[in-house]
């Protein structure tokens, strides 16, 4: 029989995020695989009776917690301490917990500390012959691997976007704290605030439905020999606004810039899809005036379905890339989408 923790930070007033209940989720399904094991909710923040009764419903069989405004902020020395007292005061054996900033900063010194071993960038988790199985990927998504270990502890830090978000209601809970002193070599660090990169408005939304990819053909020359490169702005920015979509580019978009070409402003290297950009996860994506080329496409592993509107009907995502690929001008597409856009808004 396994000891279960899952751990968990909570956020400003309390509550846990999406992340968190995808870590629920993962929990659940493993401890019913399992058969017989018990698992913890170990809570670690500033005020954790929120997140409690968030949970109420989960299905685990206590919440124990380490509360207090030193445990409100992000910082190793804290969070890491915190962690630890919680592992040992459950006597956790397979501690899972969600693979956010926050925590992946401070889960490898935890795992020292027990004497642990750690894997991170957890996708999957099943039992097989009573054994855990997890699975990862290497080398930018291309090796998938599972692993399994008979060490404990066992520390499993969760990918998010991996596991579908625990939503069960809320009830009342009570969380068994556990006293922890903080001594002054542990809070060394002040936390005065977070800072975002600034990159204009905000288009990279990793919880949106659809992924919108902008590829260079935008400012290529199009049919009449001339570029639109304002255009393509204009309606690349609304669609993405109006659909709530993440945008995200190709390589050869964002290089243009560096190359002293006509870009779109609001496009950064944070937004490149692809090898040696982003995995992005979204249930749907659409390629726009983008070839479908494979160091591009290998970004697109975690997306569920594929669409692409390019003029080329012998581009890369019509070589079995794409479920489904429009040989159609992305202008002509992308002006008429707004029309209905623009139509039901007004409905
Ligand atoms: C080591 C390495 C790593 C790389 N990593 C990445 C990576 O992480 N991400 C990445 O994206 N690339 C990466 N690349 C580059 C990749 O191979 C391609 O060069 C790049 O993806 C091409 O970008 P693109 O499709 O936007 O541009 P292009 O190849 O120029 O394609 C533009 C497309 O737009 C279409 N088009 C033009 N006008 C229209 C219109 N009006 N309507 C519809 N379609 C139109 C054209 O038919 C064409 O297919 C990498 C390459 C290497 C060698």
């Amino acid at each position: 029989m396994e000891q279960v923790l899952l751990l968990l930070t909570t956020g400003e007033n309390g509550s846990i995020g999406k992340a968190e209940r995808e870590a629920v989720t993962a929990t659940r399904n493993l401890v019913c695989a399992l058969g017989g094991s018990v698992w913890t909710v170990g809570l670690i923040g500033g005020t954790i009776s929120p997140a409690a009764e968030q949970l109420a419903g989960c299905g685990a069989a206590g919440f124990v917690g380490v509360e207090g405004k030193e445990f409100a902020v992000s910082r190793y020395a804290s969070d890491a301490a915190a962690a630890e007292a919680l592992c040992r005061a459950i006597g956790a054996g397979l501690v899972l917990a969600p693979g956010s900033s926050r925590l992946m900063r401070a889960l490898g010194g935890v795992a020292q500390r027990l004497g642990a071993r750690i894997d991170t960038h957890v996708v999957g988790l099943r039992v097989q012959d009573g054994a855990i199985q997890a699975d990862r990927w290497y080398y930018r998504q291309r090796i998938e691997a599972t692993l399994t270990r008979a060490h404990r502890p066992w520390i499993l830090a969760l990918d998010p976007g991996s596991f579908p978000p625990w939503d069960g209601a809320p009830g009342t809970a009570s969380v068994k704290r556990v006293p922890l002193e903080l001594g002054p070599e542990a809070q060394r660090t002040d936390v005065v605030g977070l800072q975002a990169v600034d990159t204009g408005e905000q288009t990279i939304r990793p919880e949106a439905e659809l992924l919108f990819v902008a590829g260079a053909g935008w400012t290529k020359k199009q049919p009449d020999g001339k570029t639109h490169v304002e255009e393509a702005a204009h309606l690349i920015l609304e669609f993405v606004r109006k659909t709530k979509a993440s945008l995200g580019s190709s390589k050869s978009l964002v290089d243009l810039a560096g190359e002293g070409q006509a870009v779109l402003p609001f496009l950064t290297h944070l937004h490149q899809v692809g090898q040696t950009g982003a995995t992005p996860r979204h249930p749907k994506g659409l390629a726009t005036c983008c070839h479908g080329e494979e160091p591009h496409v290998v970004g697109w592993r975690f997306i569920g379905e594929r669409r692409a509107i390019n003029l080329d009907a012998n581009c890369g995502w019509a070589r079995g890339k794409a479920d489904v690929l429009y040989v159609a001008d992305a202008f002509e597409v992308l002006r008429a989408a707004l029309r209905l856009l623009e139509g039901n808004e007004h409905r």
